[in-house]
């Protein structure tokens, strides 16, 4: 019986014991009343004893769960809190990288933009590194204002499919105000109408800093998403950086563009010099030997030039010189190399052209110039020129054969009166 006692007490609790104990003790008495035998007083005490024991047993072990769970919760609670600061270090820590990540892009686009001196693969490495530092989807669109810094003109884009080359309101924007721009949705931005441009592009958001050089905006480097909300102010930041970058990167290229085209053109008339045009005349050479093609050559010399300047002057004779470089580039066509061998002799080389089309070539410039009035205190004047005509393979194989063989024949044109193409 007291084995039950002790069971109920601890499997049903301080109820099921007490219950147990009290059933157990009205069963002794009442044994002990039927049979008058008081020894089973003895069991009764004996029951209250256990479920004494038994309760303060249950008691301490219910203080000491209770004390588990109060600690239980508290280490849930410093759990959570440091869960929530991992995940809070966890997000500084990827943003830290990102950050450092792009700092390192950053350097390197510098690096590269500095030594980059060709103006065109400058524009296309800016359009390009500017997505891939930025790490977001989108297109990339470089422009460059003309000389009066008023219109816009379309330089390099990165993945885009826009028509519009002269930008659009928000280009407009930033060009007027020299500040930088970011639309987190086009639609709904009330400085800007939406043009049916940007429809056209599907711009959602955009993100646009100006290209500044001393006090000059030279362009616009913009970035579009076609999702609503793609750029963050750090990306603006970032954008401003490569701008500034760009900007520097892009005037190096344009000047020391600038810096070879005057090495290689004469200053009065704008045509090749000299010693590029041997370079190239070689170079075209070769092409021609290598591709089994044809190459033609002009040498064609002003008439009685020294005449003309004795009587007109020598200024006027410079513009007569102007006159003639211009009308040799409109006609000897788009692939053709027009240079000033020297004086008032010019080279034109004309690669891929056989002989008979080299004749006509020469004789179609010979009639331009000499149609051609150039007007001097109100009198027309006139003037002409003679060309020697040789092509590559028939009258010569190398550069100096090719160039005395034309010499020859311009000689024979003079000698046979003047103002003619004489062919070797
Ligand atoms: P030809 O018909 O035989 O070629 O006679 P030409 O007088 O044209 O030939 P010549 O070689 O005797 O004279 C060339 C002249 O070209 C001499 C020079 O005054 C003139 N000349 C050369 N360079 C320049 C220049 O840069 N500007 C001007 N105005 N004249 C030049
Ligand atoms: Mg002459
Ligand atoms: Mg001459």
């Amino acid at each position: 019986m007291s084995l039950v006692i002790v069971a109920a007490w601890f499997f049903w609790g301080v109820a099921g014991g007490t219950i147990v104990t009290t059933i157990s003790s009205a069963i002794c008495l009442i044994i002990c009343a039927v049979t008058g035998n008081g020894v089973y007083m003895r069991e009764v005490l004996l029951f209250a004893g256990i479920a004494i024991f038994c309760h303060v047993l249950l008691e301490k072990e219910r203080k000491v769960r209770r004390r588990a769970e109060t600690r239980l919760e508290r280490i849930q609670g410093s759990k959570n809190t440091l869960q929530l600061a991992y995940s809070k270090h966890r997000l500084a820590g990827k943003s830290l990288q990102t950050r450092i990540n792009r700092y390192l892009m950053l350097r390197e686009v510098a690096q590269i933009l500095a030594s980059s001196l060709d103006f065109e693969k400058t524009a296309a490495l800016i359009v390009r590194k500017t997505l891939e530092v930025m790490g977001k989807r989108g297109f990339c669109l470089l422009y460059l204002t003309d000389v009066e810094g008023q219109k816009l003109a379309l330089k390099a884009s990165w993945e885009s499919k826009i028509k519009s080359k002269t930008g659009d309101e928000f280009d407009d924007w930033v060009l007027k105000r020299g500040q930088v721009l970011l639309v987190e949705n086009v639609e709904k931005d009330f400085r800007f109408g939406v043009s049916d441009a940007a429809k056209e592009r599907r711009v959602g958001s955009l993100i646009s800093a100006p290209l500044i050089s001393g006090e000059r905006i030279i362009g616009i480097l913009r970035v579009d998403s076609e999702e609503l909300n793609t750029f963050l102010t750090d990306d603006l930041r970032l954008l401003s950086i490569l701008a500034t970058l760009a900007a520097v990167s892009i005037e190096n290229a344009q000047l020391y563009c600038r810096t070879e085209e005057l090495a290689i053109t004469d200053g009065l008339t704008g045509l090749y010099v000299h010693r590029y045009f041997q370079e190239r005349l070689g170079e075209e050479l070769e092409r021609a030997m290598r591709s089994n093609s044809f190459l033609s050559f002009l040498m064609i010399d002003i008439d009685h030039f020294k005449d003309y300047n004795d009587r007109y002057g020598h200024s006027v004779g410079d513009i007569v010189l102007k006159k003639v470089s211009k009308v040799l580039k409109e006609k000897a066509g788009d692939g053709a190399i027009v240079a000033r061998y020297g004086g008032e002799e010019f080279a034109v080389v004309l690669p891929r052209t056989e002989k008979k089309a080299a004749i006509k070539i020469a004789e179609i410039i010979r009639k331009a110039i000499a149609d051609e009035a150039v007007t001097v205190r109100r009198k027309k004047t006139n003037i002409t020129v003679s060309a020697g005509v040789a092509a590559f393979p028939v009258d010569a194989m190398i550069k100096g054969d090719i160039i005395r063989k034309a010499d020859e024949a311009l000689l024979r044109a003079k000698t046979e009166g003047r103002n003619r193409v004489c062919a070797a």
